[in-house]
C-alpha cells in the first residue's frame, strides 16, 4: 500500500528527512515515534504531498512517484494521492461555521461530487461509527476536543481512503479525552484499515501497531514489532527516548 525508497526532504539547507525507506502492507498499522523535531510530521505530510519530498521514490497503491530537486509535481498526481489518503490533524481543522455532519459531508460533495442527500446519509453513518450521531447538528464550538477529533476522523473515513494518516491526533486533548479518540482509532485498526500514526501514546502503539518506527534526526533508526522496539531495543537513542516518555 505504501513504499518509500531513499526519500529525502530538505527545507532550504536543512535536511529534515534523510534516506527514508519504508514499506506498509494493506491492512497494517504503522506507528511512528521519536523525539520532537525528528521529522515524524514531515514524513507523514510527504505521504499526501502536503510536503513535496526533495528526492527519492514513493508508491501509494498503484501510484508511483519519483522526486528530484526542481521537478514539479503534476496536479493530477496530487489529486489522486489526496483521494487515496485521509488525514487526521492534531488541531482537528474543522470548519467552525459548519455543523458536525456538514463538516463530514464537505469532501463528499466537493471532491467526490456526491449529491447532498447521499452525502448526508453517508456522513450520518460515519458519525454513528465514531459514536457521535446525536451531535450531528452541533457546531465545533459546542463539542469537546475529543468529540471534535472524532468528527475529524469521521470526515477522513467518509472519503473511504486506502490509507489513513494521523498526525498526533490526541496531543491537543485534555488527558481525560484521549481515550475516546484512541478507542475509535483502535476500532478502525481492528476493521483492517491501513493506518500511519504519529503519536506519543506508547501504550496505544504497543497495543495497535504491527510495526513501530523510531525516528531520530531525520532518520529511521529502528523498526520492528512493538515488542522489539519497546522491550528489546539495544539502541541507545531508542532506550533514552523511551525512558523519557514512559
Ligand atoms: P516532529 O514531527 O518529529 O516533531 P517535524 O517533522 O515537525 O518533526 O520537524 C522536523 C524538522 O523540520 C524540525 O527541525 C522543524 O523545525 C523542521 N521543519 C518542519 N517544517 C518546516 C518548514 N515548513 N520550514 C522549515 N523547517 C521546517
Amino acid at each position: 500500500m505504501l513504499e518509500m525508497k531513499k526519500l529525502k526532504k530538505s527545507f532550504g539547507d536543512i535536511e529534515v528527512l534523510r534516506d527514508i525507506d519504508l514499506r506498509l502492507e494493506k491492512g497494517k498499522v504503522l506507528v511512528i515515534v521519536g523525539p520532537s523535531g525528528s521529522g515524524k510530521t514531515t514524513l507523514l505530510r510527504c505521504i499526501n504531498l502536503l510536503e513535496t519530498p526533495t528526492e527519492g521514490e514513493m508508491t501509494v497503491g498503484d501510484l508511483q512517484l519519483t522526486f528530484s530537486p526542481g521537478t514539479k509535481l503534476r496536479k493530477i498526481d496530487i489529486l489522486e494521492l489526496r483521494q487515496r489518503t485521509g488525514m487526521v490533524f492534531q488541531s482537528y481543522n474543522l470548519f467552525p461555521h459548519r455543523t458536525a455532519v456538514e463538516n463530514v459531508m464537505e469532501g463528499l460533495i466537493t471532491v467526490k461530487k456526491a449529491d447532498k442527500h447521499e452525502s448526508r446519509s453517508l456522513a450520518m453513518e460515519m458519525l454513528r461509527k465514531v459514536g457521535l450521531e446525536e451531535k450531528a447538528e452541533a457546531y465545533p464550538y459546542q463539542l469537546s476536543g475529543g468529540q471534535q477529533q472524532r468528527v475529524g476522523i469521521a470526515r477522513a473515513i467518509a472519503m473511504d481512503p486506502d490509507l489513513l494518516l494521523f498526525d498526533e491526533p490526541t496531543s491537543a486533548l485534555d488527558p481525560e479525552l484521549v481515550g475516546e479518540v484512541l478507542n475509535v482509532m483502535k476500532a478502525l485498526a481492528a476493521e483492517g484499515r491501513t493506518m500511519v500514526v504519529v503519536t506519543h501514546e506508547m501504550k496505544f502503539a504497543a497495543d495497535v501497531a504491527d510495526t513501530v518506527v523510531f525516528m531520530d534526526n531525520g532518520r529511521i533508526v529502528e523498526r520492528g514489532t512493538p515488542d522489539e522496539v519497546f522491550r528489546q531495543s539495544a539502541n541507545e537513542r531508542t532506550k533514552a527516548f523511551l525512558s523519557r516518555v514512559s
